[in-house]
């Protein structure tokens, strides 16, 4: 059997611990036996950030960039006892927080669901996507603790003569203020992320904010959307039969609850922070969460929501066996094989993916599972298998439809 060809590299980003274990495995046994790869290589794992001073990620974000596509393994974002373990010149920033920087993208995340792995919410059959503003709010907020009675004024100056001052409240005892912003450039790429994806995956497009409380800010993002819905994207939606849709947030909490899923919910940093959350242990395992980064002018990153998991990690550094679930890092894999397939016109690659998607979809359905999905398995007989021989029983399934 002749290899399936590419046209453009995929910007791989190599990266640490256990999934830079499975990452080798993946390669060697799901996608080079089949694939003529081609990759521009990144290796982002912790040494190598620290050896280039951490220009290695810039580099690959850049790259992203450049090719359109990028698939990356979860990655360490040092803390003090990182930079004692790795005995790193610096503190590294989050590679995450300069791949999004720089790309300026909103991130995507959606389960990967099995027959035998029920959500906790009955009526969800299909993936509910959560679309989050990963830029500004209580993130980057001014706080001060207030010690005594006196008051508080939100205050602007405009370069160009603006000026607004108000009373946010006369304290007559000790509290709290907090100031918070965002921007119009950056809400505005959020929506433009959200549409296109929106589009990509042909599923309705929710959006919620406190808008009727929030009559500015919350407002602001509500307007943007619609006026860039107006006048980008609508036509494009109708021809798709798919929906934009925006709706204040208690109402969209209780829409999520009594939907069925298969579609996208956008919403703004915190509350992406918190429902994604909620979600994705909702849907079962943070081992089947995938995870995508979509800038507005159509660059895609695709990863595993999940970390290095280090605690397997260590396990397997001591010889030990050990049963990591590897899909969310296979389904990193084959969403940036099948959009390379789209966008190059390789069908055969976009059909590889949804093959090898397949295989593991089998696996899983067979009962043949990691062991963080046994005990979530339901109506079938769960055998518990370690990383490798998961991996070699999809290869088995994926042989048979190649
Ligand atoms: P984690 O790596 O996601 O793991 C947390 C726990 O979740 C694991 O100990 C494991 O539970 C379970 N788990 C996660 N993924 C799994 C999988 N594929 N298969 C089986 N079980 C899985 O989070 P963490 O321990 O908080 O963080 C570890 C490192 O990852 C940190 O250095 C952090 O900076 C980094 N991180 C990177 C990213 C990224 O690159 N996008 C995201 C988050 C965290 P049990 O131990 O109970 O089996
Ligand atoms: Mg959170």
């Amino acid at each position: 059997m002749s290899k399936i060809q590419m046209k453009t590299p995929l910007v791989e980003m190599d990266g640490d611990e256990m999934t830079r274990i499975i990452w080798k495995m993946i390669k060697d046994e799901l996608l080079t036996p089949f694939i003529d790869l081609k990759t521009e290589y990144y290796d982002l794992g912790l040494p190598e950030r620290d050896k280039t001073n951490d220009k290695v990620t810039y580099d690959a974000s850049y790259a992203a960039k450049k090719y359109g596509v990028a698939v990356k393994c979860a990655t360490i974002t040092p803390n003090a006892q990182r930079v004692e373990e790795y005995n790193l010149k610096e503190m590294w920033k989050s590679p995450n927080g300069t791949i999004r920087a720089i790309l300026d993208g909103t991130v995507f995340r959606a389960p990967i669901i099995i027959d035998s792995i029920k959500p906790v919410v009955k009526n969800w059959k299909k993936p509910i996507t959560i679309a989050r503003h990963a830029y500004g709010d209580v993130y980057k907020a001014t706080e001060y603790r207030v010690p005594e009675k006196g008051k508080a004024e939100l205050v602007f100056t405009g370069e160009n003569g603006a000026s607004f001052r108000e009373t946010i409240y006369d304290f007559e005892c000790p509290g709290v203020i907090q100031g918070q912003y965002n921007k119009d450039s950056s809400i505005r790429s959020f929506a433009h992320s959200c549409f296109k994806y929106a589009i990509d995956t042909k599923q309705d497009l929710w959006f919620s904010t406190k808008d009727t409380i929030s009559k500015k800010y919350d407002h602001t993002f509500k307007d943007i959307f619609a006026e860039i819905y107006e006048s980008d994207y609508k036509s494009e939606f109708e021809k798709l039969g798919i929906e934009y849709f925006y709706t204040l947030i208690d109402d969209a909490v209780a829409r999520v609850i009594r939907s069925e899923g298969g579609y996208i919910w956008a919403v703004k940093n915190y509350d992406g922070d918190v429902m994604s959350d909620m979600i994705s242990t909702a849907f079962g395992s943070l081992a089947m969460m995938t995870s995508v980064l979509v800038s507005p002018d159509g660059n895609y990153e695709y990863e595993a929501a999940h970390g290095t998991v280090t605690r397997h990690y260590y396990r397997y550094l001591k010889g030990e066996e050990t049963s990591t679930n590897p899909m969310a890092t296979i389904y990193a894999w084959t969403g940036a094989l099948r959009k390379r397939g789209e966008l190059d016109n390789l069908p055969e690659l976009s059909g590889f993916a949804d093959k090898l998607e397949e295989a593991c979809i089998d696996t899983l359905s067979e009962g043949i599972m990691t062991k963080d999905l046994v005990n979530l398995a339901e109506g079938i007989e769960a055998k518990p298998v370690n990383t490798s021989e998961f991996i070699k029983a999809i290869r088995e399934r994926l042989e048979k439809k190649l």
